[in-house]
């Protein structure tokens, strides 16, 4: 008998997709829709540093083609953003007002960058890092070896900048808590790595806090950064890289667990028999550390995808994870994190 399973999958990143070809391949004449605010089929966000060294498009950025789509029968609704869902009914709601119904959901929306409050004021001012779109437009404005102030770091930002270094451009790094995120290094560990950016040729500014980000005038850099000991700084553009934020506003009334993230046993189902989820969005208990918590990276989240996938039609498969999060230097002294390994 045919299945009349309509699984819907929030996110078209990672997660998503690996969870898309698993559920394919197990239940062959289901349903599956795959929902997502982005324009674009599923890119790899880690080869985005790419649009500063390669005249590429955004052709050349997609993991699947169209026909991929096309043959497994996975219905992508692009540009369409969810607001709410509602476990009891089993329904969520497209920011245009349509409603679909779904057998069984997959949350895999994972992660916004983070933000401070304190630094909301300045957020236009601010370029982003996280899309197609984003890198494009920073790449179009960066004159040649311009100047660029990272606010944080985190492994998404730190990997753009060994890029950029690679270019020519010249890094200004503003250290906080978030530099090496989510790598925990205590304070030795960070001394060490703090330093190994400098031998790279970042130049890295530690214990202040930004005062002030303004718009420069015509004829002089396009921002100006002014910190709390009356540093200034001229830069083209200013970038914030202080972690994720799970994406997932449209679960809150949902009836679902949250805290920061959607809170799933380690066969990564949430407290709704049936909602799933996968990615940066979800925290998954750990019974050795008797909490819920996050795990990044492209491994850990394609494992999830394929976790979720399973037991979504039938197996038990409980998380383990797929990388070990250490970084480390290597023999000439350069930093390494497990997380910029990806297929
Ligand atoms: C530029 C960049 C570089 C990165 N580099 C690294 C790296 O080197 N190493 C590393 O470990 N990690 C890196 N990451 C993080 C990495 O992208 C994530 O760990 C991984 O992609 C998470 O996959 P995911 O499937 O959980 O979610 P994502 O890939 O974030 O996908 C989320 C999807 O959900 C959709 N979505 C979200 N909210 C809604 C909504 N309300 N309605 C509809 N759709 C929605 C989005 O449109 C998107 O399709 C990088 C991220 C970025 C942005």
């Amino acid at each position: 008998m045919a299945s009349t399973e309509h699984y819907v999958i929030i996110g078209n990143g990672v997660a998503g997709n690996e969870a898309a070809c698993h559920l394919r391949q197990r239940d062959p004449e289901s349903r599956i829709t795959i929902i997502t605010a982005g324009r674009l089929l599923f890119y790899s966000r880690y080869e985005l540093p790419r649009v500063f060294h390669e005249s590429c498009d955004w052709r050349d950025f997609l993991v699947n083609p169209i026909e991929y789509y096309v043959k497994n029968r996975i219905n992508v609704r692009r540009n369409s953003f969810v607001t709410h869902v509602d476990a009891h009914r089993k329904t969520l709601n497209l920011a245009h007002k349509e409603e679909i119904s779904y057998s069984q959901l997959l949350v895999a929306s994972g992660g916004a960058s983070y933000l401070p409050a304190e630094l909301s004021d300045f957020a236009p001012l601010l370029n982003h890092f996280n899309l197609y779109s984003a890198a494009c437009k920073v790449r179009d404005i960066l004159p040649s070896k311009g100047k660029i102030v990272m606010l944080g770091g985190d492994v998404l930002g730190l990997d753009l900048a060994r890029n950029l270094l690679k270019e020519g451009y010249k890094i200004i790094l503003v250290a906080t808590e978030q530099t090496f995120w989510p790598h925990r290094v205590d304070s030795d560990e960070r001394a060490l790595f703090l330093g190994a950016l400098r031998d790279m040729g970042v130049e890295v500014i530690e214990e202040v806090k930004i005062e002030q980000i303004q718009e420069g005038a015509p004829g002089m850099s396009a921002r100006h950064v002014i910190f709390d000991d009356g540093r200034e700084i001229f830069a083209d553009v200013v970038m914030p890289f202080l972690g994720l934020l799970p994406a997932a506003d449209f679960m809150m009334g949902s009836g679902v667990d949250f805290e920061r993230g959607l809170l799933v046993s380690t066969n990564l189902r949430t407290t709704d028999q049936n909602i799933w989820a996968a990615g940066d969005v979800c925290q998954i208990w750990s019974s050795q550390e008797n909490q819920y918590r996050f795990y990044y990276g492209w491994k850990n989240v394609k494992k999830m995808g394929e976790i979720a996938a399973r037991n979504m039609t039938g197996d038990d498969i409980l998380w383990e994870t797929a990388t070990d999060h250490k970084m480390y230097l290597d023999e000439n002294k350069q930093i390494i994190s497990p997380y910029w390994e990806h297929d």
